[in-house]
């Protein structure tokens, strides 16, 4: 008898994996250049040229057994030091090597915490709209998932209605910004909110509550907007971090989790997110990775694209007559869908070979994401395809 429930997982791919097939099938029947695919968040932008040199410069200059061999489970010393130093540096805060553990990317950071401090009945807070992934991943950790809302109109934190779903089981919630799937930053009154209802909470319910910060879009950000630090707000803070995005190495597998010294314990916790990761049988990040990261803290692909796609996709959609927060951040658009029901408008955006995920699997119904990490040549070949579609819904 097998798990049922990683039968489950294993044989229905999210909606965003089921698009994205379709697109590569509907590609190969019509040309790739017919098809407007805005399923998936991959970089479309390479990693700067200093993360190929690094590699260069290790491949040649280090000894090959040392660079490909296991690292101590939490990462390499020298790394972890360069990433706490880099975080002090940033944020102030006194973070050090033994608060750095690094990881195979944001998804083995959130399992990694997740089953840090998951113990039974306990709950996680979800903010809808939502990465799919995080259900998953808590459910698999034993957490029972509790869904909130955020404001629509802006995507910001509704705090009276996250108050509401706070009780004695609540463990952790997760918050990320820039945000998969609307783009929305959250802000500094919005962080500064939420940290005072977390302490209040705190207090009044005699019991920690982890702040998990999922950050991969921390960098990708456009215009003057800054992102706040969440572990500079909310002492009992985890960052589960990536440079996935950042310097566009999603398929390298590398990240860290960065266990703020403010949180109660902090040492225990640490302990807990090193239990976890064995327990998953990570044993350690990807080794090379690690140093190549370690030489290019801070730096960020080339992401004026996403800024032009951006502009051209928001000023042309929300001129055409749809609904939309202007994103600040990572590469997404958050788009109102033209009728209630998201997947039948996905369908109907389909016929005109647009492919936008329908927002039903990010916890929140009514809406599609566009990822915008495509050639701006796709985006404007695609306006008139949104064109249509809008005409179609709105002149009979
Ligand atoms: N969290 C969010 C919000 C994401 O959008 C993603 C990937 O798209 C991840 C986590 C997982 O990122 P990684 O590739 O670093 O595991």
């Amino acid at each position: 008898m097998l798990n049922e429930k990683m039968v489950k997982l294993g044989t229905e791919s999210s909606a965003i994996r089921q698009l994205f097939e379709y697109g590569k099938q509907r590609k190969a029947e019509i040309g790739d250049d017919k098809v407007f695919d805005f399923s998936i968040g991959n970089p479309s932008v390479p990693a700067p040229e200093s993360v190929n040199e690094t590699i260069r410069e290790l491949i040649e200059k280090e000894d090959s057994v040392l660079l490909h061999g296991y690292t101590s489970a939490p990462g390499d010393m020298a790394v972890r030091t360069k990433i706490a130093n880099y975080i002090k540096e940033t944020s102030g805060i006194e973070a050090e090597a033994s608060n750095i553990y690094m990881t195979c990317g944001a998804a083995a950071s959130l399992t990694v915490t997740l089953t840090a401090i998951a113990n039974e009945g306990d709950e996680v807070i979800l903010l809808a709209p939502f990465f799919p992934e995080y259900r998953v991943f808590a459910e698999k950790a034993g957490f029972k998932c509790v869904v909130v809302n955020c404001r629509e109109g802006d995507f910001q934190i509704d705090i009276p209605v996250l108050e509401k779903a706070i009780n004695k089981n609540t463990k952790a919630i997760i918050i990320n910004s820039p945000n998969n799937p609307t783009g929305v930053v959250f802000s500094e009154e919005t962080i500064i909110s939420l940290a005072e209802l977390l302490n209040r909470k705190q207090e009044e319910l005699g019991k920690e509550i982890f702040l998990i910060s999922d950050e991969p879009y921390r960098e990708l950000v456009y215009g003057d907007v800054s992102v706040p630090y969440p572990a500079n707000y909310y002492n009992n803070t985890v960052v589960c971090y990536s440079f996935s995005k950042s310097l566009s190495l999603p398929g390298e597998r590398i990240g860290y989790i960065f266990v703020s010294p403010r949180c109660k314990d902090s040492a225990f916790v640490f302990a807990a997110v090193c239990g976890a990761g064995r327990a998953l049988g990570f044993v350690c990040a990807p080794s090379m990775l690690q140093r190549v990261v370690a030489e290019n803290l801070g730096k960020t692909a080339n992401i004026n694209v996403y800024n032009t796609n951006r502009e051209l996709l928001y000023n042309a959609l929300t001129e055409y007559g749809y609904t939309a927060v202007k994103p600040d951040g990572a590469f997404y658009l958050f788009v109102k869908a033209l009728e209630s029901d998201a997947a039948a408008f996905a369908e109907e955006a389909k016929k005109q070979e647009l492919l936008l995920v329908p927002s039903d699997s990010f916890g929140m119904g009514g809406y599609v994401r566009i990822s915008y990490c495509v050639s701006t040549e796709q985006i404007k070949a695609s306006l008139p395809a949104f064109k249509k579609l809008y005409e179609e819904y709105n002149n009979g």
